[in-house]
């Protein structure tokens, strides 16, 4: 009887262990996922009532979405005008803007248009049908419509 016993708790560990080793074997892969996905820190400059984003392209480049249309959402939710220098991969803002406000927009716009609400990947674009947008991750592939832009 105690004998059962015994291998019952040797069950019980055996089990536990294999849950435990089920929990880290997923957490690197997360972990690695988020860090896969770092935004450049933003190079701002402000010139008169100008504000420019220097490195604008990279920024874009590394959320994979086209410079026109982070441009779009920022200028929109800034209530401002503005244009993109492509040649120089510059961003300039007719308006006096702070880092802190333009970083805040950026997490905003990640938020929305770029992180899957699903698994959280960063793999992920988006498509225009008709006059829907939808958010379409590469990863675990679910759509998510998202606000215009
Ligand atoms: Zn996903």
């Amino acid at each position: 009887m105690s004998e059962a016993r015994g291998s019952e708790a040797l069950k019980l560990i055996y089990d536990y262990d294999y849950l435990l080793q089920r929990l880290y074997s997923r957490l690197p892969a997360r972990t690695a996922k988020a860090s896969r996905f770092e935004l450049p820190k933003l190079m701002v400059e402000r010139i008169g009532t100008k504000t420019m984003i220097r490195n604008f392209k990279q920024l874009s480049s590394v959320m994979r979405r086209e410079p026109r249309l982070v441009m779009r959402y920022l200028l929109k939710e800034l209530g401002t005008s503005g244009n993109y220098d492509e040649e120089n991969g510059i961003l300039v803002i007719n308006a006096k803007v702070s880092s802190t406000t333009l970083g805040n927009l950026i997490q905003r716009f990640v938020k929305t248009y770029v992180i899957c609400p699903t698994c959280g990947a960063p793999d992920t674009k988006l498509e225009r049908r008709g006059k829907a947008w939808i958010l379409i991750c590469e990863a675990c592939g679910a759509e998510q419509p998202v606000p215009p832009l």
